[in-house]
């Protein structure tokens, strides 16, 4: 029925990069011969999952929407993807995102924009814009995304999904082509919060391939997710998310859903924030840091893409600017050149330097409201989805619709964006509720009580 359903409206939409029809209806069929064996299955065994492109796939073409690898077919698949096939989950296929994850849109994407299912005009939001418009667009029940600084949270929040990026360590990243280390985090994307928690306990878990993985098990979601009270629960408005800059309608929705919060016994107060002014500023110089670094291993020997000089001798660095010339989109040389300059010497100090110390203030401030809260709340983006083209050529203006996002990924705590009803213009508008690292159950047991 998904593939049907993609053949159907993909061609609008462009969600997948690739589809695995074959290999899809193959773990399905497996799935349906061994419950008729009366095996006892996993809760979510024969549910199809459509998986961000910049995840690896064994067998499976695996490209981050770069031409640096077009074609390139990893020879492992990912942790998490394991453990999706260990749920005989059928991957449909893979999700188109902006280049390496970076970007607000799509509109970065090496292979074309993917378009939001409620206005095709409009972008699905960023990185992770492909799989959330394809479980929108009802071509996949469930969906992996990756969030950086905000891209499953954000393509959520306008394309009307329920995202969670999980605590940091939460869910293995072994596997995951590395955008920043020190944030990457792969979460759930679905259409319910029940959904998010039941893919959240298949995905979760300690993995001794990932040196910064969590020892925690990944239980408990799903009864938060069902539990639907929240007496004694303090909420704490983030003041600093929120104001200027944030579209009316985006405001209001907010309010509203604070209001059902409310009804539903939670206790609602107050909380400042005062580092997040240069939240957006330290996370711009992190992320082009490490990115700068880990983008490194594209060389043209290595991996994908290999472009030989023309003119001249073929030495290794010349084919290594003839690739890396060739195959990186602008937006990825752009935070290349950015990184570099940051960590080289003289300047190291003053940039990624400070930007590290932002970073801990940062989390100075999570750890203050988080005494006062047990869950934080914000609108997810500061506005609905916009045009194809308004921001593109303005990074800045791009970078700013991370604003409520990025803070948890510097502080490594978990955040889910649930939808809140429709803004003035009839588009969704995303919800997002923060809590404490290691307790994501928190923010499953509020998200449950709003669906
Ligand atoms: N939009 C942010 C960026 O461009 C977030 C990216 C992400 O989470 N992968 O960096």
């Amino acid at each position: 029925a998904h593939l049907d359903r993609m053949a159907a409206v993909d061609g609008d939409v462009h969600a997948f990069l690739h589809v695995n029809t074959d290999e899809a209806l193959a773990a399905a069929a497996a799935v349906d011969a061994r419950r008729a064996a009366g095996e006892e299955l996993a809760e979510l065994a024969g549910v199809p999952i459509a998986v961000k492109d910049i995840i690896v796939t064994k067998g499976q073409v695996t490209t981050a929407a770069s031409k640096i690898l077009e074609n390139w077919v990893p020879p492992y698949d990912a942790t998490l993807v394991t453990k999706l096939r260990a749920a005989g989950m059928p991957i449909l296929g893979k999700t188109n995102l902006d280049e390496f994850a970076m970007g607000s849109s799509t509109e970065h994407s090496a292979y074309g924009a993917t378009r939001n299912p409620w206005d095709l005009e409009r972008i699905p939001g960023g990185s992770g814009g492909g799989s959330a418009a394809a479980v929108a667009a009802f071509e996949a029940p469930l969906a992996i995304g990756t969030d950086t600084g905000g891209s499953i949270r954000q393509p959520a929040a306008v394309t009307g999904t329920v995202g969670t990026k999980p605590t940091y360590g939460g869910v293995s990243r072994y596997g995951l082509i590395a955008l920043a280390s020190s944030l990457d985090q792969a979460g759930p994307v679905s259409r319910t919060v029940l959904d998010s928690a039941l893919l959240h306990e298949v995905i979760g878990g300690h993995d001794p391939l990932d040196s910064t993985s969590l020892p925690d098990p990944a239980t408990g979601y799903v009864a938060a997710a069902r539990s639907r009270d929240l007496k004694g629960v303090r909420v704490g408005i983030v003041k600093e998310l929120g104001g200027e800059g944030y579209q009316e309608g985006v405001r209001r929705s907010f309010e509203q859903s604070v209001a059902l919060l409310q009804q539903a016994g939670a206790e609602v107060v107050e909380v400042s924030c005062p580092s997040f002014e240069y939240a957006l500023a330290a996370y711009y110089l992190i992320l082009p840091a490490e990115a700068s670094s880990n983008l490194a291993k594209f060389d043209g020997m290595r991996f994908g893409l290999r472009v030989e000089p023309t003119d001249g001798p073929v030495t290794a660095e010349r084919v290594m600017a003839a690739t890396r010339g060739a195959g990186f989109g602008d937006e990825v040389k752009r935070r290349i050149i950015l990184g570099t300059y940051a960590l080289s010497a003289g300047y190291y100090d003053a940039y990624y330097g400070s930007a590290q110390k932002v970073r801990t203030l940062i989390q100075r401030d999570f750890a203050a409201a988080f005494a006062r809260a047990d869950v934080l709340v914000s609108p997810t983006a500061p506005t609905t989805a916009f045009k194809f083209g308004e921001k593109l050529d303005d990074p800045m203006a791009m970078y700013l619709n991370d604003v409520a996002t990025i803070p948890a990924n510097l502080a490594g705590i978990p955040g889910l964006s649930l939808p809140s009803g429709l803004s003035d213009d009839g588009l969704p508008v995303g919800f997002q509720v923060l809590a404490p690292a290691r307790e994501d159950a928190r923010l499953y047991r509020v998200g449950g009580v709003l669906e």
